[in-house]
């Protein structure tokens, strides 16, 4: 029938497969999206206990009008269905020499407590305002377009991006970046720290990586009102005016091909013909069970992967004077890295991130009450000991707030989750836990991504944190925009 729609089968309804589907709609798609779990967002998902709500993934937004791009495709506008909260103070830190640093939005603050604590402030905003200036060089190549064409690398963005190399800090380390930068030991952990927003270790990643700083201080961390999952909510009301259809339960088990074509998608149960098929899963995963690649299967699984996390969801009956986002440094960041990447073990004194949404959602913890979201970065899972690791991070971490809080911690918690690097493996089907597919631990890891098109089916594309431009939403949803540009 001539003017039946074009079918789009999405496979995955994570952040990236969601934004596909979006964007395919927008297009005159009849969209399908299949996923294998009961419910959309992946990684960005939601739990709750005893009148506790929980975010279990994501905790950080920032470039949000990447999200407000998907509502403009159908004339809408995102705060009708989704209220972002900008964040007063982006992250409260705590450093191992009893110091403590908040890291205000609004630079004139940030300043004044960097002056009030002692730190070297033209640094800092010198630092950052490089750091924009090659995030703006550079952001519309590497990151909003596909860099695996040689029409994109001979266009005009690309020429200049790459003309630009040279001054991307592509050669030095961020750890040796920033301890160039700053000196100040504090500042020099506070800013690699950044390296763990795409599982990355600050010793090995390149310097261009320092840009992510720039993300979170320059343009700002936010927070939806109602907590993260209500991206997924909003997006998927947005997805259902646009008669998205979404078949949960549903796991894809194979393509049907003609030649150079993907004629459909397969499952247990049927074949769905589609015009076009957009994969959101894991990319290492895809060429083993969906598209079975032995070759590539293999070269995915040489490269290294980025870090998980061990989390512990805490319902706490008490009342803190944190923030949002609070930070407890370990003294010795580089043993950390070295557990993360090299013996793929927990190091005896970690880092651990203390997220409270209930700050600024009350209805997100009972009266008097935080949820406390606790997470220290761990390895990818290859089949470690997860119930020693996790009780050896537990003893360390209530013995770093303990002290850090002048608190007994463990006496407060009235309900307890933990999700291991395994959980995350198998809820989510990210090969081995790992939360942005592979790490950037190279100069050329940018380059190394699998691209968002297959250079085998020519109606075949890849959205999601395990392909360019990488993992974290904004990227994901970075991943969706290429794909609308290379589809018709
Ligand atoms: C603990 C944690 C903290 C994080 N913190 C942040 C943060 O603060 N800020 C940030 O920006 N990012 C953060 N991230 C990373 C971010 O969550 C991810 O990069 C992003 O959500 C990944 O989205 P995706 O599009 O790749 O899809 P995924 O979330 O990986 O979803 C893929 C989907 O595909 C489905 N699937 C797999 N196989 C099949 C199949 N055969 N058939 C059908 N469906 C299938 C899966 O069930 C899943 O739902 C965090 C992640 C975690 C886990």
């Amino acid at each position: 029938m001539a003017n039946q729609k074009p079918t789009a089968c999405v496979i995955g309804a994570g952040i990236g497969g969601i934004a596909a589907a979006l964007r395919l709609a927008a297009k005159g798609y009849h969209v399908s999206v299949f996923e294998k779990s009961d419910a959309p967002g992946g990684k960005m998902s939601q739990h709750t206990s005893k009148g506790y709500r929980f975010d279990m993934g994501p905790s950080l937004l920032t470039l949000p009008h990447l999200l407000d791009d998907l509502f403009e495709l159908f004339g809408k506008k995102r705060e009708d269905y989704l209220n972002l909260q900008s964040l007063p103070v982006t992250c409260n830190y705590f450093f191992s020499d009893g110091s403590n640093l908040r890291a205000w939005s609004n630079f004139a603050d940030f300043r004044k407590e960097l002056e009030d604590k002692g730190f070297n402030t033209v640094a800092v905003e010198q630092y950052l305002e490089k750091q924009a200036f090659r995030y703006n060089l550079t952001a519309d190549f590497f990151l909003f377009n596909t860099i695996h064409k040689l029409s994109s690398l001979i266009s005009e963005a690309g020429r200049k991006s790459l003309k630009a190399l040279h001054r991307l800090d592509v050669l030095l380390t961020m750890h040796r970046r920033n301890k160039k930068s700053f000196g100040n030991s504090n500042l020099v952990q506070l800013f690699d720290r950044y390296a763990t927003y795409n599982g990355s270790n600050p010793y090995k990643a390149p310097a261009t990586l320092n840009m992510i700083a720039h993300l979170e201080h320059n343009t700002g961390a936010y927070l939806p009102q109602g907590g993260m999952y209500e991206i997924v909510l909003a997006l998927l009301k947005l997805a259902k005016e646009a008669e998205i259809q979404f078949l949960y339960n549903t796991e894809v088990t194979g393509l049907v091909t003609k030649g150079r074509e993907v004629t459909g998608v397969r499952t247990n149960d049927y074949i769905y013909p589609a015009s076009i098929v957009i994969s959101n899963v894991d990319v290492t995963l895809f060429y083993r069970d969906i598209l079975p690649r032995e070759h590539r299967f293999k070269k995915l699984m040489r490269r290294e992967r980025s870090s998980s996390a061990l989390i512990f969801y805490w319902g706490m009956k008490l009342n803190t004077s944190l923030d949002v986002h609070n930070i407890f440094f370990s003294k010795d960041y580089k043993a950390e890295f070295d557990g993360l990447f090299k013996t793929k073990t927990l190091a005896n004194d970690l880092t651990v991130y203390v997220y409270i949404s209930s700050k600024v959602n009350p209805a997100d913890a009972p009266t008097g009450s935080e949820n406390w979201f606790v997470m220290v970065n761990a390895p990818e899972n290859i089949g470690q000991n997860w119930d020693f690791e996790t009780d050896k991070a537990r003893h360390i971490i209530l013995e770093k707030l303990n002290e850090a809080l002048n608190l007994n911690i463990d006496s407060y918690i009235e309900t307890e989750t933990i999700v291991t690097p395994l959980d995350i493996e198998h809820r989510t089907g990210s090969v081995n836990g790992s939360l942005y597919g592979h790490s950037s631990n190279s100069p050329l890891a940018a380059f190394m991504r699998h691209p968002n098109f297959s250079r085998q089916y020519k109606n075949l594309y890849f959205t999601g944190g395990s392909v360019h431009p990488g993992g974290g939403i904004p990227l994901c949803l970075a991943s969706a925009k290429i794909v609308d540009s290379l589809t018709q």
